[in-house]
């Protein structure tokens, strides 16, 4: 075989991933760079996922995505977390095949806090020492909670299931060993969360609240009023591209954003770990139709 016919391989490992949006955003990459690539859907139940991950030892393979539900099931499953948001996390979305002195190993990452941390330091305000109040307690939560303590910020959780704040909280707190000031609080208590929107840097929405919903908000949209001025809203949620809540804080006056750059930093990086090439930033956003 000539190294001109050989097809490298990445996909996406999760269960259900029919709707992912990461084929056309790596396609796209691969394309711009004139990489000879494909990009996979792996649907992968829990009992087939020791065999999936064993599959990405061989040849050609450049790695994986991981997605719902078995970002924390494959940490168990690699030779080692080089990534600290990894480790913090317990979640690993990103695995890399590395080939060095006959050897394979199976790395894995998680690019989805570094992509929130970059979302941040392009579009918030500096966050050491400040606040970052999240929304939701589930995985979009703990890339929240990680990329707040990577920060210096204080972790707040607002959550339905106040335990499940408090548990999430107690988890990366005790792995990141530091002492940030954290409190979790229930999301219809309205008083105590306008209380703690007065101190909020940035305000997050982790929930699914929102999605394909143009009038969903995860917060009655009256309380950001208490948000300070220079307060950045950032909602995961990306379809639609600019939900209630990020059209709300907008008219307010605050920086606001949804989805959209999360995804696209978070791809832009495993590309960027699996080729060592630069992502091509620009096809990677026209292939998510960000404008
Ligand atoms: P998840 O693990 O299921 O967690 C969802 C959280 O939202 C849970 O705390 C859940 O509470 C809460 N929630 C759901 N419906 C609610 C409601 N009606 N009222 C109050 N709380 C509610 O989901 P996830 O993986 O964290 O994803 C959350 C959202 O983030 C999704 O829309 C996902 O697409 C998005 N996301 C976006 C990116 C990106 O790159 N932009 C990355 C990751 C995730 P319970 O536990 O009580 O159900």
């Amino acid at each position: 075989m000539t190294e001109q016919s050989i097809i490298l391989r990445a996909g996406l490992i999760g269960h259900p991933v029919a709707h992912s949006r990461s084929p056309a955003l790596q396609l796209a990459a691969f394309d711009a760079l004139g990489i000879a690539a494909r990009y996979e859907l792996w649907d992968t139940p829990l009992e087939a996922l020791a065999a999936r991950i064993a599959s990405l030892r061989e040849p050609n393979m450049l790695g994986a995505n991981v997605t719902i539900p078995h970002k924390t099931a494959v940490h168990d499953l690699l030779d080692a977390i080089p990534s600290e948001a990894a480790r913090l996390t317990g979640a690993v979305n990103t695995i890399v095949r590395e080939e060095r002195g006959g050897g394979v190993r199976l790395l894995g990452y998680n690019t989805d806090v570094s992509a929130l941390r970059r979302v941040f330091a392009e579009q918030g305000p500096a966050l050491a020492g400040r606040r970052l109040l999240t929304l939701g307690a589930g995985g979009a939560a703990r890339s929240a909670v990680a990329a707040a303590l990577l920060e210096g910020a204080a972790p707040w959780v607002a959550a339905r299931r106040v335990d499940a704040a408090e548990a999430l909280l107690a988890e990366l707190r005790v792995r990141h060993g530091g002492n940030h000031p954290a409190r979790a609080l229930d999301l219809a208590d309205e008083r105590t969360l306008t209380e703690a929107l007065r101190q909020t840097a940035i305000l997050v929405n982790a929930t699914p609240i929102g999605t394909l919903d143009p009038a969903a908000s995860p917060i009655p949209l009256a309380l950001l009023d208490a948000l300070p001025d220079d307060a950045y809203v950032f909602d995961m949620v990306y379809n639609p591209p600019a939900t209630a809540l990020v059209r709300a804080a907008r008219e307010r006056g605050l920086r606001a954003s949804g989805g959209l750059p999360m995804l696209l930093y978070q791809g832009a990086e495993a590309f960027t770990l699996w080729t060592g090439r630069t992502a091509p930033l620009a096809a990677m956003r026209a292939a998510l139709g960000m404008v």
